[in-house]
This record gives structure tokens, C-alpha cells and sequence, in this order.
């Protein structure tokens, strides 16, 4: 069925790239039966067995389960993105962006796409897979209001010490201590 393959493509960034052969033997061939749900139970083409419909991802109706999509084409996908140095500097940006929006600033996500990092670290980043500056590793965004979550809108670039220090402010001091650290920063900056 045309829509579930499309359907596939949007709910799953990942999945959409890697085109994995395993999914497309396994969703997109017209030539697999399609199994219907019995009893709240689906079947994976991988497992070869009935699961609880829960285990499967949620959204469009995919015929491999949350642990085999993983497995055979999230996994693949991310090794894969970590021999890039450029998207692996990016996937480390990103990361360490959504771990400090969890653990320090108390916000379940963050509004900031990697292509979002791309986009203001390109005069940074050179084109080629070549080694990356030294110094981009070390780059980190912080919001600039960190009562709201950090988006395109709400970010500044600062340096590694900077960081840590807005950190440890934001800990101690709460975001009035937060705010004045990082004002006076880009005053010291001008
Ligand atoms: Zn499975």
C-alpha cells in the first residue's frame, strides 16, 4: 500500500534514509501477505511471531517491531552517522543540548533540530568529510532564556568553560544568576 509506505517515511527520519532492505522486504514488498492484528496481537516479520501490539511503533502500522526497527535500521543509521565527522560533531551539539535541557534546565525536549546547529555553525564547518577544527568539538549552545526551551530563537554559542559555568550559575543561583552570567559574558565580549 502506497500510503503506509509514505507514512513510513515521515514518522521515521531515520528509518526514510537508511532504506534499509530488511524494512523494505518486510513493509514495502506487495508480495507479503498482510497479517492482520488478532486479539491485540501483531505479527513481526522479523521475531516471525504474534506480539502484543504495544511492542510495534506507534503511528503507522509497521509490520516489525520497536526492537527489531531499532536493531536492523535505527542502529545501522546511527553507526553509520558516527563515521560522518560533521554529523557526528552535530549529533554531539545536539545531545549534549537536550541532555543539559533534561537534567539541568527540568525540560523534557528541546526545539532544535540538528540541521538547526548546522545551519548556525556553517561558516564554521568545512564542506568535506575532512578532520574537523579541534575547537568545534568543544562548542556548546546554550538558551538564552532558560525558562523556555531552547530553540533557533532562544540559543547562544559559547565557549566549553562558559558553559560550565552557566551550568553550575543556573544550579546555585537559579536563572537570575543564569541571566546575570551570561549578560555579563556578552558584555565582557562587545
Ligand atoms: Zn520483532
Amino acid at each position: 500500500m502506497s500510503g503506509a509506505t509514505s507514512g513510513l517515511a515521515t514518522t521515521c527520519d531515520t528509518a526514510e534514509k537508511v532504506n534499509s532492505n530488511v524494512v523494505n522486504k518486510a513493509i514495502k514488498s506487495r508480495r507479503l501477505p498482510i497479517v492482520p492484528d488478532v486479539d491485540n496481537r501483531r505479527f513481526c516479520r522479523v521475531c516471525q511471531d504474534m506480539l502484543p501490539v504495544e511492542l510495534f511503533p506507534a503511528g503507522t502500522r509497521r509490520y516489525v517491531c520497536r526492537r527489531h526497527l531499532w536493531e536492523r535500521v535505527q542502529l545501522p543509521s546511527k553507526m553509520r552517522m558516527l563515521t560522518d565527522p560533521r554529523k557526528k560533531l552535530l549529533w554531539q551539539i545536539w545531545k549534549r543540548c537536550w541532555v543539559d535541557a533534561k537534567i539541568i534546565f527540568g525540560q523534557p525536549r528541546i526545539s532544535l533540530l540538528q540541521k538547526d546547529i548546522e545551519r548556525s555553525l556553517a561558516k564554521k564547518l568545512p564542506d568535506a568529510l575532512e578532520e574537523l577544527p579541534a575547537e568545534l568539538n568543544s562548542l556548546s549552545l546554550m538558551p538564552a532564556d532558560p525558562s523556555i526551551k531552547l530553540s533557533c530563537k532562544n540559543m547562544v554559542l559559547v565557549p566549553p568553560t562558559l558553559r560550565k559555568t552557566l551550568l553550575k550559575a543556573r544550579r546555585d543561583g537559579g536563572q537570575a544568576l543564569y541571566l546575570e552570567t551570561l549578560a555579563s559574558w556578552r558584555d565582557a565580549a562587545k
